[in-house]
């Protein structure tokens, strides 16, 4: 029986078997940040220990960075001194940092990839849930906590439970306008938000071959809300096009080598799952979240449900949610009023997204009780979009042009939504306060989708609005 891609990367990187059982799991790249960071530095310093392996530790800020005035000092104190705390802290530490003034500067989990740091066959950890955004590429990728960060500067390695693995295929072929987005929103209604729970998801069928290396992040990006502790993707020659010539991958003269040690990576056609599941895309339609986790979600022509549609351990929470959204058992999704449409976050922020967004606004404007964002996920991404004139075509559909960074996904920078606020969001999380506000109210949908909420000042299908020309570009979706 053959072997799955985390059984052998998993094997590759263990170091020993702890008494607890556990697996003690070496690190191969370390991506570090502002917010979960501080304390861990603090508790190398207080105890005289290094950062074990600089090397493999790269720093950036994105959580609390503003995305219109990126002077500093930045007005908010608190923010100010995360980034003075990290600029510190990596000076002191040896660890190279991605700062504002750097053209590498943007969300974690964009810059990895788009630099070449995540390569296939890697085990990855970061002091961020979805770092499982990485497994697009091959990589065995973990969020960690503030204590777990603590761990990976100071030994470079993991205590891990060793995880089952769940492999999720996606057959048939994706409508026009239809997303990875919605793959991935459709696969977490069907598994729920704790169905992943214990597993790697290891995604995999004809859709997910075909599927772009913007598009495998976003699936992988939200392996993490349906409960998983880590997704995946085989690496393949798609993945291998995306690396060749990165400033992090390995250079020509070594890439052919390399190639073959990822390609025997991947996980091996008679490997042994613990779980199979297929979805069938065809069947698929834009979604969208009516409630407060990303499991509650349905697609564009649905009906919101009521707690008699759903198991009784569900009906409680269906009750809160219809309560807190202010939806209506029955009623439809498309036709939600939005006051808020934010284009960003580390699951849909890459420049095919940005594409895709633009086109749908392209020549027309945002309705006028929309406010709309536009935030890129890296310094690279906007200066390539800017590159293209996609922030012009932004701008006169009536959108705000931001800097890079993770902004409203999260709220913990000025951008956040204001009391009551409803906002289309091409973020992962909808819980209560995401956004910024105690009240605010999020629905997740697809960045095109987003654009076509805020043009029409509520939600509606993207698909009346998608031309014949879409499928040309690398946002495509085949
Ligand atoms: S964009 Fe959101 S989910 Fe992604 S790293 Fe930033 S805060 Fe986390």
């Amino acid at each position: 029986m053959g072997q799955t891609l985390l059984q052998k990367v998993w094997d590759a990187h263990t170091v020993r078997t702890l008494p607890t059982g556990q697996t003690q799991l070496f690190v191969g790249l370390h991506l570090v940040h502002e917010v979960t960071s501080p304390q861990a530095f603090d508790a190398l310093r207080s105890r005289g220990w290094p950062v074990r392996f600089p090397g493999r530790t790269f720093a950036t800020v994105d959580h609390i960075v503003p995305t219109r005035d990126t002077r500093r000092p930045f007005q908010d104190v608190m923010a100010e001194e995360m980034m003075a705390a990290l600029e510190r802290n990596c000076r002191e530490f040896g660890v190279p940092l991605w700062d504002l003034s750097h053209d590498h500067q943007g969300i974690v989990h964009v810059i990895g990839p788009e630099l070449g740091l995540t390569q296939p066959g890697m085990t990855i950890a970061c002091g961020d849930s979805h770092t499982s955004t990485h497994g697009a590429f091959g990589a065995v990728a973990f969020g960690i906590g503030t204590s777990q960060v603590r761990d990976v500067l100071a030994s470079q390695c993991l205590a891990m439970e060793r995880l089952k693995v769940r492999r999720i295929d996606v057959t048939g072929i994706l409508e026009e306008g239809v997303y990875a987005k919605d793959v991935i929103l459709a696969i977490i209604q069907r598994l729920g938000v704790k169905g992943g729970v214990g597993y790697a998801y290891e995604y995999g069928g004809p859709v997910v071959d075909r599927l772009t290396m913007d598009e495998r992040m976003t699936i992988c990006n939200m392996s993490i809300e349906g409960g998983a502790r880590a997704g995946y993707v085989n690496p393949d020659e798609t993945t291998f096009a995306y690396l060749r010539g990165r400033p992090y991958a390995p250079p020509a003269d070594a890439f052919e080598r390399a190639t073959g040690f990822w390609r025997e990576t991947a996980s091996d056609a008679d490997a042994d799952y613990d779980d199979r599941t297929t979805i069938d895309a065809s069947a698929l339609e834009p979604m969208v979240t009516w409630g407060l986790h990303p499991g509650q979600s349905i697609g564009v022509t649905g009906r919101v449900p009521g707690p008699g549609d759903v198991p009784g351990d569900d009906r409680a929470a269906v009750t809160e949610a219809l309560a807190f959204m202010g939806m209506a058992a029955g009623a439809p999704i498309a036709g939600t009023p939005i006051d808020v449409a934010f284009i960003g976050s580390c699951t849909n922020s890459r420049l095919s997204d940005l594409r895709e967004a633009a086109r749908i606004v392209a020549g027309r404007r945002i309705a006028p009780r929309v406010t709309g964002l536009v935030v890129p996920g890296s310094r690279a991404v906007r200066d390539a979009a800017e590159r293209e004139g996609l922030h012009e075509v932004f701008r006169a559909a009536g959108f705000d042009w931001r800097e890079a960074g993770c902004s409203m996904c999260l709220g913990m920078n000025p951008d956040k939504l204001v009391g009551r606020q409803t906002s289309a969001s091409s973020s992962n999380r909808n819980f209560r306060g995401r956004q910024g506000s105690p009240t605010g109210r999020t629905l997740l949908m697809s960045p095109a989708m987003v654009a076509a909420a805020a043009l029409a000042g509520e939600v509606i299908d993207v698909r009346h609005l998608v031309g014949a020309g879409r499928g040309t570009g690398e946002g495509a979706t085949s």
